[in-house]
């Protein structure tokens, strides 16, 4: 029986000896070895009742064991869904809820507090710790190491992604298997990926980016993946000498060229870092290729749709720019209706592909709203492409700001600000005015060596920009607020600065 993603990623590597998992303690996971925890799990959530199509929440933390009770839950047709190991037990009670999952599996530290989730919403609670003990471990060591995968056709649901949810209510993408498959073949090529890679994995493994896209491709290649249960300076450090590709988040790049250690020597093995996730600023690309002769390649996606475009591994990765879409993505650039636009202005991104999921969780209104019935997905991010198809994604269009019934951009403002003496990073902001609307409020983290001149700023944006784009106001802050995958989180800036102009 076929099971469109089973087999491609995992079951092709029955009985392998090669080495999948290197942990930092030194221990190694073989293939083979990986693929029968995954079929005990397969053969543990049956033995709890679950069927093909049934929803399984996790709240775990990083491990080999919850990469094999995911590719178990693929096996036995069961839709998994990864939450963040920093939600509330009121979060996680949503996601149960929402999802009406039957098992909810979660770290032996989470298991008092989510009793009563569990119970309230009639799912069974099982434990499955980092270390391999739990109840759930307990079963699975106790069941057959063959599973026959359930069969599941390329279109059938593999797992439900809960969006990070900066703004309202988070949504479940519903991501096929073919999703999935058709993202990690895609990428795989574009990267040039093999078996003799080693990819360094220090990314959470419940959003897309450490899931599907990096632990997808290291499946699909056969290659090694260094797996780290966070990201730590020191530890990436020490293990990047033995890595030929990362894979990580603006933060991480910027958080390894504050380390002195991190050189071009350190880094001789490595053929490729990856970017993506949240805009990497173009001083960190220039500081990155000085120190280490790399250019990070840049890529652009998102939950319900995975990667759509990647700047290249051949030719020319430009700093500021997310790349081409995707072998078999189609990407516009449209009106609020959906019209494409002329190359060179900004609108709305929208994408159709076989990537892009078939809808939220019960929220068919919403659904409708960013799905059209063309197949294209409007992601809600604003963005350029230019005439040679490359595309610059300028914000979300719920951080467009209109001040005065004027259109501001805030990355052109933040690009700006970032680019002065004294600015690390920066964040602009619309919040309620009395007159205007909304009023730009730019919200600046100073370098760590000088703090901006604020004169000497507003006279720069002065001459650069037309007057509706100026800030009314600007603040310094020791750092911008981030959520687990490094996104700047706006709103909480919005929530705290609307009393500003307050009438
Ligand atoms: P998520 O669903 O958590 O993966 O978040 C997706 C969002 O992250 C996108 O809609 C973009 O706003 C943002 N994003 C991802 N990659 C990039 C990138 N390379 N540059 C700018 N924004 C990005």
């Amino acid at each position: 029986m076929a099971n469109h993603l089973f087999d491609a990623l995992f079951a092709r590597h029955t009985g392998s000896d090669a080495v999948f998992l290197r942990l930092p303690d030194g221990h190694v996971q073989s293939y083979g070895a990986f693929v029968t925890s995954a079929q005990r799990f397969a053969n543990a959530l049956c033995a709890h009742g679950l069927k093909p199509g049934d929803r399984m929440a996790l709240q775990l933390e990083k491990s080999p064991e919850m990469l094999a009770l995911i590719a178990g839950a693929i096996a036995a047709g069961i839709v998994f869904l990864p939450l963040n190991s920093a939600y509330t037990p009121t979060e996680i009670a949503y996601f149960v809820q929402d999802s009406g999952a039957k098992l909810l599996v979660c770290d032996g530290r989470f298991a008092e507090p989510l009793t009563p989730v569990a119970a309230a919403s009639g799912a069974v609670l099982s434990v499955l710790n980092a270390d391999g003990s739990g109840d759930l471990a307990d079963l699975a060591r106790r069941m057959d190491r063959a599973f026959s995968p359930v069969e599941r056709a390329p279109g059938d649901l593999a797992g439900l992604l809960y969006t990070s949810g900066t703004t309202g209510r988070s949504k479940g993408a519903m991501l096929s298997h073919d999703n999935l498959l058709s993202n990690a073949r895609v990428l795989t090529d574009c990267w040039h990926f093999t078996e003799r890679d080693v990819l360094l994995h220090a990314l959470p493994i419940f959003h897309t980016h450490g899931l599907f896209v990096a632990t997808n491709v290291a499946l699909l290649a056969g290659c090694s993946m260094i797996f780290l249960p966070r990201f730590e300076v020191g530890e990436v450090i020490r293990q990047l000498p033995g890595a030929t590709a990362m894979m990580g988040v603006p933060t991480f790049y910027t958080r390894l060229l504050d380390e002195p250690r991190l050189t071009a020597d350190l880094v001789r093995g490595v053929r490729l870092f990856v970017s993506g996730s949240a805009p990497l600023l173009g001083e960190t690309h220039e500081r990155w290729r000085a120190r280490t002769g790399h250019t990070i390649l840049e890529r652009y996606g998102l939950t319900e749709t995975g990667m759509n475009t990647s700047n290249p591994y051949d030719g020319d990765r430009r700093a500021g720019t997310v790349g081409r879409p995707l072998p078999g993505v189609e990407l516009k650039i449209c009106d609020a209706q959906g019209r494409a636009l002329p190359r060179g202005e900004i609108g709305a991104v929208e994408v159709r592909g076989p990537n892009v999921f078939s809808g939220y969780w019960n929220m068919p209104e919403k659904t409708r709203e960013e799905l059209r019935a063309n197949g294209f997905f409007v992601t809600g991010d604003l963005g350029r492409m230019d005439d040679t198809g490359y595309v610059t994604i300028v914000g979300r269009s719920k951080d467009l700001i209109i001040s005065g019934g004027f259109n501001i951009y805030p990355k052109e403002v933040e690009l700006l600000l970032d680019a002065l003496p004294g600015v690390l990073e920066s964040a602009v902001i619309g919040v309620p005015h009395p007159d205007f609307g909304e009023a730009v409020v730019a919200v600046i983290v100073p370098a760590s060596d000088r703090a901006p001149d604020l004169d000497a700023v507003v006279d720069e944006l002065g001459r650069n920009l037309a007057r509706f784009k100026l800030p009314k106001h600007i603040e310094l802050r020791d750092e911008l607020p981030r959520n687990a995958m490094g996104k700047v989180q706006k709103n909480v800036l919005r929530d705290a600065l609307r009393g500003r102009f307050r009438a």
